[in-house]
C-alpha cells in the first residue's frame, strides 16, 4: 500500500460528463487517504463560446463556475493537499480561449490534451467514421502533428492520456499501440522531455474490461529510456468511484520501468514525489 496516493485528474460536474459536485469529490478524495487531488474540469478551448455541431456548451461559462468552486475547497478539506486544476483541450485549435481561460487564475496544474484534431471531431465520436486501416493512420498521423503544435504552444504542465486515440475503435480486451507510429511517438517524447514538461499517465483505462486495455507499458518505457522522469498520475474519474482507481497499480508499472519518483504541480512548479 502506497502512502503517497494521489489523483491529478478529476472532473466534478463542472464538466458536461462529470456526475458529481466538486465539494463531494473532495470529501471522497479525503476518505480515500489522497495526499495530492486536483480537479481538472474541462475547458475544450475549440467550443470556448460554444459551437454548434457539438452540443453548444460555452466553456467560458464553465471554467469560470469551476475555478469559483475550487477557491474554498482547500480551507474545507485540510486533510488533503487540494491543487486547482484545468483541463484544456485543442488549445492550438483556438489559442486565445486557452489564454482567456488561464489569465487572472492561479491554477496549479493545467493538463494539455488533444481530444481531436484541427476540424475533426472528438476521437470518441470519430472513431465510428474510421473504416479502413489507412484512415485510422491518416487519424493518427494528424493526431502526432497536433501533439507536437500543443507542446510548441507549451502553457500547459502535463500532456494527458497519450494514447487516447486508441480508446475507441478497437475491441475489449485488445492491446493497440502506436507501433507504426514509433517514430512520432519518439519526436513527442523528446520535444516533452526538452521543455521540461510532464507526461501524465492516465489511469482511467488500467483496469477497464469492457475496452481495449491502456495505456501501453511501452509509451511509459520508451519515455524513461529517452530519459523522461516527470509524470504525472491521473486517474480521470467523472464521478466518485474512479478517483485514484489504478493509481496504484500505475505507481507499481513505473517502479518496474525505473522510476523512483512522480511529479505534482503546484502553483505551476513541478515537485517530485517518493513512488513509495
Ligand atoms: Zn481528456
Ligand atoms: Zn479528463
Amino acid at each position: 500500500m502506497y502512502k503517497n496516493l494521489c489523483d491529478l485528474h478529476s472532473h466534478s460536474d463542472c464538466s458536461f460528463d462529470g456526475t458529481l459536485p466538486a465539494r463531494e469529490m473532495c470529501r471522497r478524495a479525503e476518505a480515500l487517504g489522497l495526499k495530492y487531488y486536483a480537479l481538472t474540469d474541462h475547458c475544450e478551448c475549440d467550443q470556448y463560446d460554444g459551437a454548434p455541431e457539438f452540443g453548444g456548451r460555452k466553456y467560458r461559462d464553465a471554467v469560470r463556475r469551476a475555478w469559483t468552486e475550487m477557491e474554498t475547497l482547500q480551507a474545507e478539506f485540510p486533510g488533503i493537499r487540494f491543487l486547482k486544476g484545468i483541463e484544456i483541450g485543442q488549445p492550438i485549435q483556438a489559442p486565445d480561449a486557452a489564454e482567456d481561460a488561464l489569465s487572472g487564475r492561479g491554477y496549479d496544474i493545467v493538463i494539455g490534451s488533444v481530444h481531436g484534431t484541427r476540424g475533426k471531431p472528438d476521437f470518441y465520436h470519430l472513431a465510428k467514421a474510421l473504416k479502413t486501416e489507412d484512415e485510422k493512420n491518416a487519424a493518427l498521423a494528424r493526431y502526432f502533428e497536433d501533439l507536437m503544435d500543443t507542446i510548441a504552444w507549451g502553457k500547459f504542465d502535463t500532456l494527458a492520456h497519450i494514447t487516447y486515440p486508441l480508446r475507441y475503435g478497437y475491441p475489449a480486451g485488445s492491446h493497440p499501440t502506436f507501433d507504426r507510429f514509433q517514430k512520432e511517438l519518439d519526436a513527442v517524447l523528446t520535444a516533452l522531455i526538452e521543455s521540461g514538461k510532464a507526461l501524465e499517465f492516465n489511469t482511467s483505462r488500467l483496469l477497464k474490461t469492457d475496452g481495449p486495455v491502456l495505456p501501453d507499458r511501452e509509451v511509459y518505457s520508451r519515455y524513461y529510456a529517452l530519459g523522461g522522469r516527470r509524470v504525472t498520475l491521473g486517474a480521470d474519474a467523472h464521478g466518485a468511484n474512479g478517483i485514484a482507481k489504478g493509481v496504484p497499480e500505475a505507481m507499481d508499472l513505473l517502479r518496474e520501468i525505473g522510476f523512483t519518483e512522480y511529479t505534482v504541480f503546484i502553483g505551476r512548479e513541478p515537485h517530485s514525489v517518493p513512488l513509495a
